[in-house]
C-alpha cells in the first residue's frame, strides 16, 4: 500500500505486497534487465494462459500496444479507424500515429461504451479497423461489433486497458477481437510500473507485432532488418512485477468487485445518481463510476469529496472535442451529456466499506 494515509484516500492504490519485491531482485540479481528474459517469456505465457489466447507479446505500454495492434493489421495514410471518443486519449493517438483518421463513435446512454449500435453508421469504404473499449472495465457486446465487422471486412481491436479478466460468457476481452491491447500502467487492474501486452490467436498478426516490437530484426537472422521497426519492448524487470501481479490479479479483479457492490448498495436509493449499466458481459470495474445530474452538482461533489481528502477523478473529456481531433468534426452529444456529469471514485483493494459509506454520506450532503 503506498497513497493510503490517516487524512487521504487515492483514487486508486498499487499493491505490491505479493511476490513482486522477490522477483524483481531475482531479475536484478541475474543481470538481465532489459528488454528480454525469463521473466517476460514467463509473463507472456501466463498472461496468455489468464486470457485464453495463443500468443502475447508483451510490450512498453498500452498506447503501443494499440500502435502495434494498428501497424499489424496495416493501418496507414487514408485509412479510418473508428475509435469511442468517451476513452483515454491513447486509443485515437494511436491511429493518428499510422497517419490514418479516427472517426469518433458516440457513448450508449446506459454503457457508456461504443457498441456496434454506434459504430454501424460511420462505416465507409475506408474502415480498415474499429478499436472497441470496454471502458472502466465494463464488457462491450462484442458478438454484436464481430458480426458487424465481419459484414464489412474490418478488423476489431479489443482495448482492454481497463478491463484485464472482464468476461462476455466464458470468453475473456481481449481474446475475442483479432487483437487484444492491455496496459500494465501504475493504476490498471494489474501493473509493471508502465507496461503493456498484446494478445492474438492469429499466428501472422503475432509475428507481424513481435518483428515491429523489437526494431523489425529478422528472427531468423541477426542485424537484419526487413522493415523500418519500434523499440517497443518491456524489460525483464517489468515483467518481474508483473508475472507477480498476475499471481493475485484474481484478488484485485475480486476487490473491485467487491468495491462496486459496495458502492451500489450505498448509492443506488439517491435518485439523483446513474450509474454505468453492465448487460453484455462481467465487468471488473476498473473505477467505480457516478453520473450527477449536472456538471455543477459534479463539480461541487468532487470539491466536497476533496476537502474530505478523498479523491476522485473526473470522466475522461470526450476525445472529439480535445484541440487535437476537434477539427474532424465528429458529433458526440451522449459523451458529452455523460462526460461533464461523471466521477470515478476511489476503487481496488484499499477501499473498505467503512470508506464508501463515508464517500456515500459526502454525496448525499453534496446534493441535499
Ligand atoms: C490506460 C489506457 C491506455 C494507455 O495505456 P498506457 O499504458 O498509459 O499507455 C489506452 N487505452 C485506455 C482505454 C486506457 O485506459
Amino acid at each position: 500500500m503506498t497513497g493510503k494515509t490517516q487524512n487521504f484516500l487515492p483514487v486508486s492504490d498499487t499493491d505490491l505486497s505479493g511476490n513482486e519485491r522477490s522477483y524483481l531482485l531475482q531479475a536484478f540479481d541475474s543481470g538481465r534487465i532489459s528488454g528480454s528474459g525469463p521473466f517476460v517469456d514467463r509473463l507472456e505465457s501466463a498472461f496468455s494462459d489468464f486470457c485464453g489466447t495463443t500468443y502475447s507479446l508483451a510490450c512498453a505500454n498500452g498506447t503501443v500496444a494499440l500502435h502495434l495492434a494498428l501497424l499489424a493489421l496495416g493501418v496507414g495514410p487514408g485509412d479510418e479507424v473508428i475509435v469511442p471518443s468517451l476513452t483515454y486519449i491513447a486509443t485515437a493517438n494511436a491511429v493518428s500515429y499510422c497517419g490514418a483518421t479516427p472517426v469518433f463513435a458516440d457513448a450508449d446512454p446506459d454503457t457508456w461504451n461504443a457498441g456496434a449500435e454506434q459504430i454501424e453508421p460511420l462505416i465507409t469504404s475506408r474502415t480498415k479497423a474499429v478499436i472497441v473499449v470496454h471502458l472502466f472495465g465494463n464488457p462491450v457486446d462484442m458478438d454484436a461489433v464481430l458480426a458487424l465487422a465481419r459484414a464489412h471486412d474490418v478488423f476489431v481491436v479489443e482495448d482492454a486497458a481497463e478491463a484485464h479478466g472482464a468476461t462476455i460468457g466464458d470468453r475473456k476481452v481481449g481474446s475475442i477481437g483479432d487483437i487484444g491491447t492491455f496496459s500494465f500502467y501504475g493504476n490498471k487492474i494489474m501493473t509493471t510500473g508502465e507496461g503493456g501486452l498484446v494478445t492474438t490467436d492469429n499466428e501472422e498478426l503475432a509475428n507481424r507485432m513481435r518483428l515491429r516490437c523489437g526494431q523489425g530484426m529478422d528472427p531468423a537472422r541477426r542485424y537484419w532488418f526487413p522493415i523500418i521497426g519500434y523499440n517497443y519492448r518491456l524489460t525483464n524487470l517489468q515483467c518481474a512485477i508483473g508475472l507477480a501481479q498476475l499471481e493475485r490479479i484474481g484478488d484485485f479483479i475480486r476487490a473491485r468487485r467487491r468495491c462496486a457492490e459496495t458502492y451500489r448498495a450505498h448509492l443506488s436509493e439517491i435518485d439523483a445518481l446513474t450509474f454505468q449499466a453492465q448487460p453484455d458481459g462481467h465487468g471488473v470495474w476498473w473505477m467505480f463510476s457516478v453520473l450527477m445530474p449536472d456538471p455543477e452538482a459534479r463539480d461541487r461533489t468532487m470539491r466536497l469529496l476533496e476537502e474530505n481528502g478523498i479523491e476522485t477523478r473526473p470522466l475522461f473529456w470526450p476525445v472529439h472535442i480535445l484541440p487535437p481531433y476537434q477539427s474532424l468534426g465528429a458529433s458526440c452529444p451522449v459523451a458529452e451529456r455523460i462526460a461533464p456529469r461523471g466521477i470515478n471514485l476511489p476503487s481496488g483493494g484499499h477501499i473498505g466499506e467503512d470508506e464508501i459509506r463515508r464517500i456515500a454520506g459526502l454525496i448525499r450532503k453534496a446534493l441535499a
